[in-house]
């Protein structure tokens, strides 16, 4: 209180104790300084969407894109016109779990950089807000990991090729030898030189697998276009594995009484396998069995077994190449885990599909449709020399 020459003759203090707020404030510093130790790192790409545009970018997104900060200022990066069209569908079917989960756990994709070159990349992102929506995202270059994967095809590709001619060879000389002698009555030594005919059958199905897996991943295998007896091609199939695998009976359920187009071997592949599996994985059982049956649309093929089962979180990874189920009980069950990869793939490829039940200690149904009609699905991919319709 001043009196009336302007003296200060009184006067009241007031002290808050602010321990609190300088404790938020040292938070609030250290939590900015952790997220700018992160953005200015050179490890991670990161942004800020808003709709399509990304509004803000650190300078490793930038940089692994080949975008200037001037580009982002004004306006100029859109991650949709980053996604290549093959990822377009993926890119927004993550965004809608972005909406719905708040959240998007990370999901491999490519974008296009500003020269026109594909940035392979790992990404994943946070929503920040709904009005206007914002997002962050998370990217990280995946180059390094898909050029590895890359070289890993390329070596199964030719480690494929490379096995397969020696044991071409070995095999015709084989059966060669065998017969000379049983020409000259050496029965004993042609009988021991056959009993090597089924190690090099193993072997020569095991370097036709790793053939056909490299030659999906790359998109080249083959089909061919026929028509094919469905009944006839099955009671091959079950006759040539009862012959292999004589120690369960296969049981055969009604029939199709039809054929359809599509490629007579491949499919004979797919139910080859489908048997082979449920023998292989049901050690204690005595049969297994297939049911047949068709509807106008489609014709679906039953495979049955009473054996180990599958655990219900795997059913979908036995599809995918190289898994194998690893517990102690199939330890001795030999395998790669190619079989299901290319069954799959080869019914995808004629329109149809493949699901499993199963209990683990009761044994596993496989459930293969087929599309009867051939308008039903396009056929698409490279096909072979043969077509016979
Ligand atoms: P492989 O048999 O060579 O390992 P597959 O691709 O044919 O490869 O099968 C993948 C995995 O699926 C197998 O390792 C096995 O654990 C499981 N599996 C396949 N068929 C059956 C079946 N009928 N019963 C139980 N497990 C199966």
């Amino acid at each position: 209180m001043r009196d009336e020459t302007g003296q200060i003759v009184k006067w009241f203090g007031t002290c808050t104790n602010i321990e609190d707020q300088k404790r938020i404030e040292e938070a609030l510093r250290q939590s900015q300084e952790h997220v700018s130790i992160l953005m200015n790192s050179n490890i991670i790409g990161i942004f800020v969407d808003e709709g399509e545009q990304i509004v803000e970018a650190n300078d490793t997104f930038l940089r692994m894109t080949g975008y200037t900060r001037e580009d982002l200022c004004e306006g100029r990066i859109n991650w949709r016109h980053m996604t290549p069209p093959e990822y377009l569908a993926l890119t927004l079917q993550a965004n809608q779990a972005l909406d719905a989960q708040h959240v998007v756990t990370p999901y491999e994709k490519e974008y296009v950089c500003k020269d026109g070159s594909r940035l392979p990349a790992l990404v994943g992102a946070v929503l920040l807000q709904h009005h206007p929506r914002q997002a962050i995202g998370f990217v990280l270059d995946n180059s390094a990991r898909k050029e590895l994967e890359q070289r890993k095809d390329d070596f199964i590709n030719m480690a494929s090729h490379e096995l397969r001619n020696p044991l071409t060879a070995l095999k015709m000389q084989t059966q060669l030898v065998r017969k000379r002698l049983e020409k000259q009555s050496q029965h004993e030594a042609a009988t021991a030189l056959a009993r090597m005919e089924g190690p090099i059958k193993q072997l020569e199905r095991l370097i036709a697998e790793l053939l056909d897996v490299s030659k999906i991943q790359a998109g080249r295998l083959e089909y061919v276009r026929e028509r094919v007896d469905l009944d006839e091609l099955l009671r091959e199939v079950t006759a040539t594995i009862h012959h292999l695998h004589p120690s369960h009976t296969i049981l055969v359920r009604g029939s199709v009484h039809t054929s359809l187009i599509g490629d007579r071997d491949r499919l004979g592949q797919v139910f080859t396998n489908l048997l082979s599996n449920a023998i292989k994985y049901s050690p204690d059982a005595q049969t297994v069995e297939m049911d047949l049956s068709a509807s106008d649309e489609v014709v679906t093929i039953r495979v049955r077994d009473h054996g180990l089962g599958i655990p219900r979180e795997l059913r979908d990874k036995i599809f995918e190449r190289f898994y194998r189920v690893t517990d102690p009980k199939r330890k001795a069950i030999p395998g790669l885990g190619m079989g299901l990869y290319i069954v799959a793939e080869i019914i995808k490829h004629h329109g149809g599909t493949i699901t499993v039940e199963s209990e683990v200690g009761k044994g596993s149904t496989f459930t293969v449709t087929l599309p009867r009609k051939r308008e039903a699905w396009a056929w698409k991919g490279r096909h072979a020399r043969r077509q016979r319709l």
